[in-house]
Formats: structure tokens, C-alpha cells, sequence
């Protein structure tokens, strides 16, 4: 028989062990390790390994503003080799110029999410694409032409125009690019009618191309839009993932409370409730497990973030 005393320390042992044998399972739920590459940091340190644990994720990269560097350093405390981080910045003042720089100086490993109501050849993006090659870290973009409601206004606008150029004048700078136009756009009949373009994909989109010509252009399929186009031609994304199986990067943009759907994952974006009460990170993963073999599906959830990120 234990006594009071040693049952007392069984059970200490057990509880604080649990942790650790739990994420070891979760994390072969998928398969394969995990990273999140677009997870947006939450105030509470907690909150952020609850996301984490619930959907069976290793890693993440958290995208943090400059002003909230003390919370990504407490949620890397909470949780040690657990989280990197991106900071985002304002490229237009030299303030935010000034602030990207200190953060990768601070550990940051890239840009992002960069979402401005800038044109994505304009001057003020183009000191950050400059910036970026300097400090030899990703930048992460996130394009939208189309409101997800009144007035919300475009984002990195002329994508499909203009992009290309910027790959080319830019070759030194590593893109990652993200939402609704530049997921759209895989297909080559979108033009700007709808933020989630739904049936199958006319082959030969701007996207597609512009990932297998530039190698320093990378997709990050997280968010309704990555998911969308994962998941509107299977035959399409079978072909599409083992063609750019070193260019694609999982992340989620989820904002569900526990990693299975409680809450809202697609938070300010009416247009994306085909994803209402579900898990973005979940969903996404699954269709991936779906569409790639084991080997590929392990480069775009965990080693090609690795790579870029310099783990
Ligand atoms: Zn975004
Ligand atoms: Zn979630």
C-alpha cells in the first residue's frame, strides 16, 4: 500500500509528465512533425500551446507586430524550443523600417505577415523586399483584391500584374506568398470576381507559374484561401503539391480557441464561413494527408519550414 505521501508524489509524477507524453502523441497524429508557419500570437501564453496541443502541432511560427515582442519572448519562456517568431512592420515610415531591422537583430526570422494597404510594387514594399535580402530573412505577404466586407480596402495590391516583376528585380529576397489573390490566382481564368473562386482550376494560373520559374518565391497555404484552393480540384492539388513539394508551406491563420474548432477560426472574415466551427490547422493538414504521399507531406508540414527558417 502507498502512503498519503507517496500516492500523492505518483500522482505528481503522472500530471506533470502528462504534458510531454501527450504532445509526443499528438504530434504523430499526422505523422510527421508539425510546424505552423502563420499563427497569429494570443495575448495569453497559454492560449497559444492550447492551439497548438489541441490540433497536434510541434511548432509554430508566431507573426507578432514590433510592439508585441514582450509577448512572443513570454510565449517562447512558456514553452521552450517550441516557437519562432516574424514581426510585422509598417514599411511606409522609417519608424518601421527601423523596427523590422532590430527584430530580426532580436531574434525575429523574418518579415510578416506584411498586410498593408500598400501596392506590392510600390516604394514602400519594395524597402522591405531590399530589407529582407540585407538581413537574409523571408518575407511573408499577404495579397487581397477583394473586400471580405464593405470597405475593408486591398492589400499588397497587383499581385497578378505586377508580381513577377518584383521577383525578378528582387532575386536575393525570399517570398512567401499568402491569401486570397495569390491563391486565387493558381487558377488562370480568376480575375478579382470573388475573394474564394470555387470549381475546378483551369491549369496554367499565374501562381502556379510563378512558383515553378522563381526560386525565391514560396506559398504558405494557410488561412480559408490556402484551403480553398487545396480543396476545390483534387485531382489538380495531387499534381499541384508533388510539383511544387519544395516550395509549399503549411500554416493554419487559425484563430480557434482549442485546435478543434471551438470558437472562431476565421475571425473578421464573414466570407470564409465555410469554415465556421471548424479547425483551419486540422482541415488544412487533412487535406494535405489526403493529396500528398508521406515523404511530401513531411516536407510542406515540417522540413521545408525548417530549411527557410534556419531551425
Ligand atoms: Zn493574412
Ligand atoms: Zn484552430
Amino acid at each position: 500500500m502507498l502512503n498519503r505521501r507517496e500516492f500523492l508524489g505518483l500522482v505528481g509524477a503522472v500530471t506533470a509528465a502528462a504534458p510531454a507524453v501527450l504532445r509526443g502523441a499528438q504530434a504523430s497524429e499526422w505523422g510527421s512533425p508539425v510546424l505552423d508557419l502563420h499563427f497569429h500570437v494570443r495575448p495569453q501564453p497559454a492560449a497559444n500551446i492550447t492551439h497548438l496541443d489541441g490540433a497536434g502541432i510541434t511548432k509554430a511560427n508566431l507573426l507578432a507586430r514590433a510592439a508585441a515582442s514582450d509577448q512572443v519572448r513570454a510565449v517562447q519562456a512558456a514553452a521552450p524550443d517550441r516557437f519562432t517568431w516574424f514581426c510585422s512592420a509598417d514599411p511606409s515610415t522609417p519608424e518601421g523600417i527601423e523596427a523590422l531591422t532590430q527584430a530580426v537583430k532580436a531574434g525575429a526570422r523574418g518579415f510578416g505577415e506584411m498586410k498593408y494597404h500598400l501596392a506590392t510594387d510600390g516604394p514602400e514594399f519594395q524597402r522591405a523586399y531590399a530589407l529582407a535580402a540585407e538581413l537574409r530573412v523571408p518575407i511573408l505577404i499577404h495579397f487581397q483584391e477583394v473586400d471580405h466586407f464593405p470597405n475593408e480596402g486591398t492589400w499588397s495590391t497587383g499581385f497578378a500584374k505586377n508580381f513577377e516583376r518584383i521577383l525578378k528585380t528582387y532575386p536575393k529576397t525570399t517570398f512567401i506568398g499568402h491569401a486570397d489573390a495569390f491563391w486565387a490566382n493558381v487558377s488562370a481564368d480568376y480575375r478579382n470576381e470573388a475573394a474564394y473562386p470555387s470549381g475546378s482550376i483551369a491549369r496554367g494560373g499565374i501562381t502556379d507559374k510563378l512558383l515553378g520559374d522563381y526560386p525565391n518565391l514560396y506559398g504558405d497555404v494557410s488561412a480559408n484561401s490556402g484551403n480553398n484552393m487545396l480543396s476545390r480540384d483534387p485531382e489538380f492539388t495531387a499534381d499541384f503539391v508533388r510539383r511544387h513539394q519544395d516550395k509549399l508551406l503549411f500554416g493554419s491563420d487559425c484563430s480557434c480557441a482549442d485546435g478543434r474548432g471551438s470558437g472562431v477560426s476565421q475571425a473578421n472574415n464573414p466570407a470564409a464561413s465555410r469554415l465556421a466551427g471548424k479547425c483551419v490547422a486540422r482541415e488544412t493538414l487533412t487535406v494535405l494527408k489526403r493529396s500528398a504521399s508521406p515523404e511530401i507531406f513531411r516536407k510542406i508540414a515540417w522540413s521545408n519550414a525548417l530549411t527557410l527558417l534556419k531551425i
